[in-house]
């Protein structure tokens, strides 16, 4: 058993895993760089240590800071939280050669996941369905000319190492494809430090359609439903929604079992999404993330299940505490990211925080790090709070939904609240007819109107 587990995380997600931690009696060790002296992870955890200064590269990405803190405290495990170094293999594996241990799945299977073209040939050999494109890397033009008259413009050239929803090119004829491969490949060098590229169908309508899993180190896996992140922005979610408005019981219970066939052939422990594109009745892989996701409270809503509770038990060499049987799903939950950011242009809204209140009630959860009087450091993701609302029906969910967003209070820096509160108005919205480029349409329509 765990007596202390270090946070190598900030902001709201420090948060969520301190207080898992704390609710099965382990300490916790909260790290922070010199910007983040006033924190609440900081100040809420048992211990705390400063591993740097503001940049995240010498802070919270320093593998070397994060292990000396977890040596110096006497930490038995970490905790990567989202982001920062949670999908970073030589991580997990350094954590385990320094004799800690890492609440996450293991090294291999960070770094398979993590090359986006072994991930996709991983998953097509274990049985899930994946987007038509190329095998493997496109390193030959003409062979990928072939592959895209074949499957049909437009297509979609994606970097093997990308991720955060950058680098992705749409071509729509032939004359475009060797120039935009040729930047494709030059860009991701730049971003990712690899510069391989691949390419799949672009999918016209899609809607986004991710399979919590859990898995424990006895080959017992379970999932969770699905999670609709359709409401994108710049491939970037804004709002996500459990169960999904598309689905029906029979379609989730086949994606379901497709999902946890391929994890357990796999053999992966720990929790983890499996990210799909769903059109016209069909499935398809795009990607795996290896990580506790920012969106995994909604299933915690519907399903009643502590997934960080779940992933520390898991890491500590215990089976998991459910069988699919015993989950079942409990009407709908809805949750918010609320960015500091203009809701109109989307700059970036760093700064001090004047009143701070967040709203409450029976089926409201606000997972945040902001308190009245904290200045948001520019340094960092600009995610401030995650608005979670679970109802017995999706119609009771947003009438909730409703309610707890107009009770919010941000004051001193802007915020996306109304840019929310727009969406959730949309008669689209309401009805859960909207696909991946919905949330884009509806502000290109704005600035044309303007
Ligand atoms: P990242 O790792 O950068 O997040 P993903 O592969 O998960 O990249 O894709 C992110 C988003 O990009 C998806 O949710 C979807 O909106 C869009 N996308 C990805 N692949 C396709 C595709 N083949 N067709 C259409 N849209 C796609």
């Amino acid at each position: 058993m765990f007596e202390k587990v270090l946070i190598a995380n900030r902001g709201e997600i420090a948060l969520r895993i301190l207080r898992a931690c704390r609710e099965m009696g382990i300490s916790t060790v909260a790290v922070h760089s010199t910007a983040d002296t006033e924190a609440m992870h900081v100040r809420l955890a048992d211990e705390s240590v400063c591993i740097g200064p503001p940049a995240a590269k010498d802070s919270y990405l320093s593998i070397q800071a994060v292990l000396s803190a977890a040596a110096i405290s006497g930490a038995d495990a970490i905790h990567p939280g989202y982001g920062f170094l949670s999908e970073n293999a030589d991580f997990a594996q350094m954590v385990a050669e320094h004799g800690f241990t890492f609440i996450g799945p293991s090294a291999d299977h960070i770094r398979l996941m993590g090359d986006k073209v072994r991930a996709k040939a991983a998953a097509k050999e274990a049985g899930i369905p994946v987007v038509p494109g190329s095998d493997g890397a496109i390193d030959d033009i003409k062979e990928a000319a072939k592959v895209a008259k074949d499957i049909g413009y437009p297509v979609l050239i994606k970097a093997a190492s990308g991720g955060g929803g950058r680098g992705m090119k749409v071509v729509r004829n032939e004359a475009e494809l060797e120039s935009m491969v040729k930047m494709a490949q030059a860009e991701a060098a730049a971003a990712f430090g690899d510069g391989s590229v691949y390419m799949e169908k672009y999918l016209d309508k899609p809607r986004h359609i991710e399979i919590q899993i859990m898995a424990d180190t006895f080959g017992n896996v379970v999932h969770l439903g699905e999670r609709d992140c359709s409401l994108q922005r710049r491939h970037q979610k804004v709002l996500e929604e459990a169960p999904s408005p598309a689905l029906n019981s029979k379609q989730r219970a086949d994606i379901g079992a497709v999902t946890v066939a391929a994890i357990s052939k796999m053999g992966y422990q720990s929790a983890g999404t499996v990210e799909y594109l769903y059109e016209d009745g069909k499935f398809y892989f795009i990607e795996m993330n290896t990580r506790l996701q920012v969106e995994h409270p909604i299933t915690e809503a519907i399903t009643g299940i502590d997934i960080v509770r779940e992933m520390i038990r898991v890491a500590q060499g215990s089976k998991l505490s459910m069988t699919q049987d015993d989950i079942v799903l409990r009407g709908h939950s809805i949750e918010c990211r609320i960015n500091a950011e203009d809701p109109k242009t989307f700059a970036p809204s760093p700064g001090k925080v004047g009143v701070f209140h967040a709203p409450g009630g029976l089926g409201v959860r606000v997972d945040s790090a902001l308190y009245s009087g904290y200045t948001v450091p520019p340094h960092y993701d600009s995610m401030i709070a995650k608005l979670i609302v679970h109802g017995a029906s999706r119609n009771e969910c947003l009438m909730r939904l409703r309610r707890a967003l107009g009770e919010f209070v941000i004051d001193g820096i802007s915020t996306g609240i109304p840019l929310q509160q727009r969406i959730i108005g949309e008669k689209d919205f309401v009805d859960g007819s909207y696909d991946i480029h919905w949330l884009e349409d509806l502000m290109a329509a704005d600035l044309d109107g303007d």
